[in-house]
C-alpha cells in the first residue's frame, strides 16, 4: 500500500501526492494496491495544476490530451 497526501483545490479536483510507495509498486511501476491516505491540505485559493494548464492553453484545445498524469484521479 503507498502512502498519500490528499490535496483539495478550490476548483473542486483533488490530488494525491506519493509520500512513499510500497515494494509492490516500486518493483511493478503498476498502481495495483489501495491508496493509503495519511495528510489532508486544503488549498481554497488555489487550483490545480490540469486547470491552470487548461486556462493557458484555451487557444490550443488539442494540445490538452498530452498532458497526462500517472496519479490523476477522477471523481
Ligand atoms: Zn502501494
Ligand atoms: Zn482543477
Amino acid at each position: 500500500m503507498c502512502d498519500f497526501k490528499q490535496r483539495d483545490y478550490a476548483c473542486g479536483h483533488r490530488r494525491w501526492l506519493a509520500f512513499r510507495h510500497c515494494a509492490e509498486y516500486i518493483r511493478t511501476r503498476r498502481r495495483n494496491c489501495a491508496t493509503n491516505v495519511l495528510e489532508f491540505e486544503e488549498r481554497p485559493n488555489d487550483i490545480c495544476g490540469e486547470c491552470k494548464s487548461c486556462q493557458q492553453l484555451s487557444r490550443a484545445p488539442w494540445m490538452k490530451s498530452s498532458f497526462t498524469s500517472g496519479l490523476k484521479l477522477h471523481h
